[in-house]
């Protein structure tokens, strides 16, 4: 008998435990999402808002969006003026918190290397906001997050602070893994023919150059000048490879490849929004990493 009500009392116990509400974070990008859930584990339930193939560049948050976000404690947004419209953001919402998470963090300039930046927002000689390719900055960004969710959810503090630590090890271990890895690539090879200059934070922290080149965006329409130019920027790199993106125009990129002797490296993840395998800032640095040191390193 005694033990049955015992048995009860311990199941309405874990039933409580259970029911009790998760913090509810609303991610403005997709590895703000992942980010969120390395450091808040099950005491927070994520969302997404960032859909798969959508470019965060372009993202403009719809009423059913803001409404997302209001249901919410956090708003969790990549900062660095990669989301123009916070602003407008912070204005509509009551009661919700919207953190920058690249706002700490130290900034790089859009180099005019190339001068082809990643879109009219961030042009050249502003904040380069692609700071998720740096992993030191993803450590730091893991403490940001906790510090953020422990001001929503105080009990839930040492957890995410110690949540954030272990993560912010796997990172360390990762760069490690990444500077052996990229050690491989000689150093007249060390430079990274993107179309999309997103790559300086990592150029940065593994001794890399970015030559953002133009006429190879999916975005832009390519005049014959462009090409030409664009060719002769490949040319003067040197390189053996040069790197499409997810979603970027191969065509054209493997005509400018063609035409200059180089080879096509396999796509780089450039604004996280990788799937399957691939998906999470882990496997996003793996992949790029793999795809570098493959293209550009003697087989
Ligand atoms: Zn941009
Ligand atoms: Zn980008």
């Amino acid at each position: 008998m005694t033990r049955s009500i015992l048995a009860g009392v311990l199941i309405l116990l874990a039933a409580a435990h259970a029911n009790a509400a998760p913090l509810q974070v609303c991610a403005l990008h997709p590895l703000m999402a992942d980010l969120a859930r390395q450091v808040g584990g099950e005491r927070v339930k994520v969302v997404d808002l960032i859909a798969e193939g959508v470019n965060p560049h372009r993202f403009e948050p719809r009423p059913a969006d803001l409404q997302t976000m209001q249901a919410s404690a956090l708003v969790m947004a990549a900062g660095k003026n990669l989301e123009p419209y916070l602003g407008r953001i912070r204005d509509t919402l009551q009661g919700v918190t919207v953190v920058e998470v690249g706002l700490p963090l130290p900034s790089l300039t859009v180099d005019p290397h190339g001068a082809v930046s990643c879109c009219p927002q961030h042009a050249v000689g502003t904040p380069d906001p692609h700071w998720w390719h740096g992993v030191d900055h993803m450590r730091r960004a893991a403490r940001v997050v906790a510090l953020a969710m422990a001001q929503q959810d105080p009990e839930g503090k040492t957890l995410y602070l110690d949540n954030a630590a272990a993560y912010g090890q796997r990172l360390d271990q990762l760069k490690r893994w990444a500077r052996g890895e990229l050690a491989k690539v000689p150093s007249a090879q060390r430079k990274l023919v993107t179309p999309h200059n997103a790559f300086a934070y990592f150029a940065k922290e593994f001794g890399f150059e970015v030559i953002a080149v133009g006429g190879m965006n999916h975005e832009q329409n390519t005049t014959p000048r462009d090409l030409a130019k664009t060719i002769e920027a490949v040319r003067n790199a040197g390189v053996k490879a040069i790197f499409p993106e997810t979603n970027a125009n191969t065509k054209i990129l493997q005509s400018i490849a063609t035409a200059t002797g180089t080879n096509l490296g396999t796509p780089l993840i450039a604004d996280g929004n990788g799937s399957g395998k691939d998906a999470g800032f882990e496997a996003m640095i793996r992949h790029n990493v793999e795809a570098i040191t493959r293209a550009l390193a003697p087989p």
